[in-house]
């Protein structure tokens, strides 16, 4: 892949530390010869992310907490003011109140669904609406969604709404932008422990399950997504947007797994 982001300029959101799924996709990116921007949510993680960043020989653009879309808009002035113009955006950003990734979906509190909705879903059509402009000569835009859209996964939850919600945003966004030839994709990736995904109850469960039962008997890497969002990311994707590219050993392809012994 050496090469192939040769010359293209991109927005990473949603490092937090080297477990972050974004932190994968920019490692990716920058070997893949990116230059990469990175925001972090807080001063926290700023004193986390500016190494990191600099590690990639990437530049730190900025704080961004989605909930606040004047911070959004501050990145975007900050973008302008570096680059000029960008070519793909990377939306790594989910939350949902642990206490409600446990037990039933049913008892989902209003503020809760109206807060995972508002940073897990409406955070990217705020982000799609700003970066436009800067995808001047077209560009790609990918999010991060996961299995539990589809398919009814324990504990998941309102987050499992949010990411239907999410992946509906993908091809809404991918219609609206598409004459400007900006695509819009998402990357359905597997369980990976991560700091978000530890707030999921019964986590090790879950990745174990995958690892048992999908057809790889794996579960993923950062490394595997960060390599499948290199080609969401780059030119080699050209033709494809709208689309939710399933990186997850082929997990989502099993109805049921075959037991030996037929005699049922
Ligand atoms: P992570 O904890 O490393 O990253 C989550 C990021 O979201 C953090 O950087 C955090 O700062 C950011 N964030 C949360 N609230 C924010 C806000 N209000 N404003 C700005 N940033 C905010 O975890 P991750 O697993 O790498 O998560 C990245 C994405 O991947 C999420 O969308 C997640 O749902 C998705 N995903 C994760 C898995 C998994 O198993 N880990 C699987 C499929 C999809």
């Amino acid at each position: 892949t050496s090469g192939l982001m040769q010359g293209k300029r991109g927005l990473i959101m949603g490092v937090a530390n080297k477990r972050s799924i974004a932190w994968g996709i920019a490692k990716a990116c920058a070997d893949a010869g990116a230059d990469l921007a990175l925001t972090y949510q807080g001063d926290a993680l700023r004193r986390r992310v500016e190494p990191l960043a600099e590690e990639l020989g990437a530049v730190a653009i900025g704080h961004c907490d989605v909930t606040d879309i004047g911070t959004i808009d501050t990145i975007c002035d900050n973008l302008r003011s570096h680059w000029g113009k960008i070519d793909f955006v990377v939306h790594a950003i989910a939350f949902s109140d642990k206490d409600e990734l446990t037990g039933r979906y049913v008892d989902t509190s209003r503020d809760n669904f109206a807060k995972t909705m508002d940073i897990s879903v409406y955070s990217l059509t705020a982000l799609a609406k700003r970066v436009e402009p800067l995808l001047s000569d077209g560009g790609s835009i990918l999010t991060l969604t996961y299995y539990g859209a589809e398919k009814v996964m324990p504990h998941y939850n309102v987050m499992g709404v949010a990411k239907a919600a999410l992946e509906a945003s993908v091809r809404y966004l991918a219609v609206d932008l598409g004459g400007g030839n900006i695509r819009v994709n998402a990357l359905s990736a597997g369980p990976i422990k991560t700091l978000a995904a530890s707030g999921i109850s019964d986590f090790r469960y879950i990745l174990k399950w995958n690892e048992y039962n999908s057809p790889l008997k794996k579960t993923v890497s950062i490394e595997e997504v960060g390599d499948a969002a290199l080609y969401l990311l780059s030119d080699l994707s050209r033709g494809v947007t709208g689309e939710v590219h399933h990186v997850d050993s082929g997990y989502h392809t099993v109805g049921m797994k075959a037991v030996d012994a037929p005699d049922i």
